[in-house]
């Protein structure tokens, strides 16, 4: 066995991670969920869009709502539902959001890229940037989980990736009805970019309106950025 294997053995050993879903104590090598929750997640996942019938991670329809603000492809990997054959996909945003687990990130990133890469030409000639966490948020959980998620993708792709969007957003989303959210989603660039002629994909953790991403689009467009993607590891809105 080889020195790093080893090592590797040991700090998995040390960290006792647990299956994301049934809490389950997870065997070398798994990432995130155990074999028993993986295997209802992979039958869960492999559902259809109900607009072009083709499996979601491999579907790349926005709605009316994101291509008004400019976001022509909406990428996802599973829907995101309140029932119990959803849970593994759930509980694995929550644990994205709070845990700062590497194997987390690691099987969310496994599924973005694949999702990314069965809709979008050249990845690595992309711009990634991510929805901004509130900044709260960010002191209670020491993260920001998109911002980890789309720097990794971009990593993957040998893609660029920019910190562009802070958040100024004073309460949590989740807390708000549709035409609140997108009041309450204020977002403003921290860098003086140029991105003319730019494609740029937006990262999120998961797209529940769409009132975070359309307005993180708006301002990305005004910096000449000529086609904006959205990815997300689930949707919560309804396709039609
Ligand atoms: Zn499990
Ligand atoms: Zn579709």
């Amino acid at each position: 066995m080889k020195i790093k294997e080893l090592m590797d053995r040991v700090l998995f050993a040390l960290s006792v991670p647990k299956c994301t879903c049934c809490k389950s104590k997870l065997d070398y090598g798994q990432k995130a969920l155990c074999l028993k929750c993986s295997s209802v997640f992979e039958d869960f996942k492999s559902r259809n869009c109900s607009l072009c019938a083709k499996p979601l991670d491999k579907c790349s329809c926005s709605n009316e709502f994101l291509r008004a603000h400019y976001v022509r492809r909406v990428i996802k990997c599973y829907r995101y539902l309140d029932r119990k054959e959803a849970s593994a996909g759930n509980t694995l945003i929550y644990s994205l959001k709070r845990d700062n687990r590497q194997d987390v990130l690691d099987a969310c990133a496994d599924l973005l890229c694949k999702a990314i890469s069965n809709s979008v030409d050249n990845p690595a000639d992309c711009v990634f940037i991510n929805v901004p966490r509130r900044k709260s948020a960010i002191v209670k959980y020491g993260i920001d989980q998109s911002a980890l998620l789309a720097k990794e993708v971009a990593k993957r792709f040998g893609a660029r990736y920019i910190p562009l969007l802070a958040s100024k957003a004073k309460l949590a989303q989740k807390s708000l009805e549709t035409a609140d959210r997108f009041k309450n989603a204020q977002f403003y660039i921290t860098k003086n970019i140029d991105l003319t002629g730019k494609r740029v994909i937006i990262v999120d953790d998961i797209i529940t309106t769409g009132a975070s991403v359309g307005k993180a689009a708006a301002l990305v467009r005004s910096l000449g950025c000529k086609d904006i993607t959205a990815a997300a590891l689930a949707i919560a809105y309804k396709d039609s």
